[in-house]
């Protein structure tokens, strides 16, 4: 992962990145959501989606009223419900009267790794899209692609008339999507990857980070790394059998402390993913290649 960019950062300003699309950073950095989550407004003025409301931070509500001002807000589109994403959705619902249409509540268990604090608890949308199920409104037609993975109700919107892609945490430019077991899974964040690369988006919009101009050259890039990851797994698993965060020291030199925690989770999701394929198996805590175990 790379350090956010120096400072100033545009926080809570509308920031117009083409006709149809306008942005608002929110106050929110850390060494997950690097500058902060950001929230996308898609339309010309004359009635709008709200894609990624944000963290229900009062600041962060003010300021996308101010950026929406007396627009009619048609729809407040989640990708997905990790908490610096969809709690700003209630607020500005009821602000607005308007609908949360997009993602799916994940079902959560009360007890287990599930229940995980990151996620909103509270979301509840007014309709659910799936895959390929779109939202209409004045001059713009936003259109669910499924990008299960990072987490399992992951949505991305393509905007028809434009060719942008809002990726929300699925692709982004400054680091790749932390993948979280068990709700998070890496063979399903492949296969999503594999998605985007068949398509043909001009642009991805992502909620951290700039925007990225050449998209499926960098899906491309990803794609390749993650196979990386999994050869640097086997080639360890070959030599000795290793516990998860064994593999953080040898995998991620020089990664920020605070971090390495994320990384055992996505080793640990590659090897259930590895798992699956019949190619390691564990004991206990311990993982081994299957030509080793038997
Ligand atoms: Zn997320």
């Amino acid at each position: 992962m790379a350090g956010p960019p120096p400072k100033p950062w545009p926080t809570g300003e509308a920031q117009q990145l083409e006709p149809l699309v306008r942005r608002v950073l929110a106050p929110n950095p850390s060494p997950y959501t690097f500058t902060g989550t950001q929230t996308y407004i898609v339309g010309l003025g004359d009635g709008c989606a709200v894609i990624d409301p944000g963290p229900a931070q009062d600041d962060h509500v003010l300021a996308l009223d101010a950026a929406i001002g007396d627009e009619h807000v048609c729809a407040i589109m989640c990708t997905h419900t990790h908490r610096d994403h969809s709690p700003a959705a209630k607020p500005l619902a009821a602000r607005t009267g308007a609908p949360i249409i997009g993602c799916a509540p994940l079902v959560l268990d009360d007890t287990g790794p599930r229940a995980d604090a990151s996620f909103d608890r509270g979301y509840e949308p007014d309709r659910v899209l799936e895959d390929g199920e779109a939202m209409n409104g004045p001059g713009w037609t936003l259109t669910a692609v499924a990008t299960p993975g990072h987490v399992s109700n992951h949505l991305c919107y393509a905007l028809g008339e434009s060719g942008a892609l809002f990726t929300g945490d699925h692709v982004m430019g400054w680091s790749t999507s932390v993948v979280v077991p068990p709700d998070g899974d890496m063979g399903d964040y492949m296969r999503s990857l594999d998605k985007l690369h068949a398509r043909e988006d001009r642009v991805y919009y992502p909620a951290h980070g700039e925007a990225i101009d050449k998209p499926r050259q960098l899906v491309r890039g990803m794609m390749g790394h993650r196979r990386q990851r999994e050869n640097q797994i086997l080639r360890h698993l070959h030599d000795d059998p290793h516990r998860a965060e064994e593999f953080v020291p040898k995998m991620y030199k020089g990664l920020d402390e605070k971090l390495h925690g994320a990384a055992k989770m996505s080793v640990t999701a590659h090897l259930i993913d590895l798992e699956r394929r019949g190619l390691v198996t564990r004991s206990g805590e311990l993982w081994e290649t299957v030509s080793r175990a038997t």
